[in-house]
């Protein structure tokens, strides 16, 4: 007889899995709590106001190579990415956890830059560290944030939220990231490199996380569903899909793109629909918002911020239907968003 063989987490990917254990854990919970599912977890605190928890893990050689990134902007990274997922629930962060499992024979002058990096991100946004866990690692280094954050109950903006007929929006360029990381990989270095790849580069190992954008969006009651950025959108709009029970036409000619990766891109032959829709880390925001309302917001956006709120597609009904188009035609990308199982 055929043995069968035992089902890996290379079949389930990443979220196939979390989907698998998570169902368990979210039988019983008090309705005041929401669990594993959203940019974080929202807990009861006082009143109307929410503790908002969040953790993301950045692992050596999965997430950052260590001759590639400086400390300083790891130091950055770690709590930006953390921050990212605050803002997109519409939170102010407030206290953050950090643990580092540390390769033997790490300079210590390599840390005091990390924390250069991250205190000047830490003091910018108000964001105390209250604690952590230090370890040795046997193999590379290892970084853990938890971040917690508050909210008004009011303006808690969920995944769930989206509703056919809902433009599908960004608050930032998409694909800089990734086209930054593209860069890294071709083992140049940064010294001397021309001004639109120091711009990508930089774009990759400092993202912004966009705080006030979301304290603004989720203060608008015609903001639906909202999240982060972090797959790239094909894999992050699924997760909207997913929680909201709908499907999403992206228009690829809508795209926010920065001049800087359209010129890297023309000159290195990417594939600009798939760097842009499949690229992760870009750390804006993800939003759905009632479409009447749509003109009225961008423009208030506009005014605040200086900058687009980008229309890119339509919620449908089509379940967990994604589908791009060009130019009214259908276009089937060569790439998909992130999954740490499935590249
Ligand atoms: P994000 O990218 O915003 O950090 P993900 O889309 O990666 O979130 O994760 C989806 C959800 O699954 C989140 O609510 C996250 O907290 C949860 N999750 C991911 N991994 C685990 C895990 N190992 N244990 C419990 N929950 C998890
Ligand atoms: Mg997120």
């Amino acid at each position: 007889m055929k043995k069968r063989k035992a089902l890996t987490i290379e079949d389930l990917g990443e979220f196939g899995f979390i989907a698998r254990f998570s169902t368990d854990f979210l039988k019983n919970l008090p309705p005041t709590v929401l669990g594993i599912g959203d940019d974080c977890a929202v807990l009861p605190w006082k009143g109307r106001k929410k503790l908002l928890i969040t953790t993301d893990l950045l692992v050596e050689e999965v997430h950052f190579l260590r001759d590639k990134i400086s400390a300083a902007d790891l130091g950055h990274k770690a709590l930006a990415v953390n921050l990212s997922d605050i803002a997109a629930m519409g939170g102010r962060p407030r206290w953050a956890f950090l643990s580092i499992a540390i390769p033997t024979g790490t300079p210590i002058a390599w840390f005091d830059d990390f924390f250069r990096g991250w205190k000047r991100l830490g003091r910018r946004t108000g964001v105390h560290l209250l604690g952590g866990d230090t370890t040795a690692s046997k193999g590379g280094l290892v970084i853990n944030v938890v971040v917690a954050g508050e909210t008004d109950q009011r303006y808690l903006k969920y995944r769930s939220a989206a509703r056919p007929g809902d433009v599908v929006a960004v608050t930032g360029d998409l694909g800089d990231s990734e086209g930054g990381l593209r860069l890294i990989l071709k083992k140049t270095s940064p010294a001397g490199l021309p001004p639109d790849e120091r711009y990508l580069i930089r774009r990759h190992c400092r993202p912004r996380p966009h705080l006030e954008e979301g304290r603004f969006l989720a203060r608008q009651p015609e903001v639906r569903a909202m999240m982060d950025v972090s797959d790239g959108i094909d894999s992050d709009l699924r997760r909207i899909m997913e929680r909201s029970g709908c499907g999403v036409k992206i228009y690829l000619e809508n795209l926010p793109l920065s001049p800087a990766l359209k010129r890297c891109a023309r000159r290195l032959g990417w594939n600009l629909d798939e760097v842009a829709a499949a690229g992760g880390e870009d750390y804006c925001l993800l939003l759905t918002v009632a479409r009447n309302d749509f003109p009225a917001l961008a423009r208030r956006f506009y005014r605040r911020f200086r900058r687009p709120l980008a229309a890119i597609g339509l919620i449908t009904d089509e379940k967990n239907r994604l589908r791009y188009f060009r130019n009214q035609l259908p276009v089937i990308l060569g790439k998909s968003g992130f999954d740490h199982f499935k590249v």
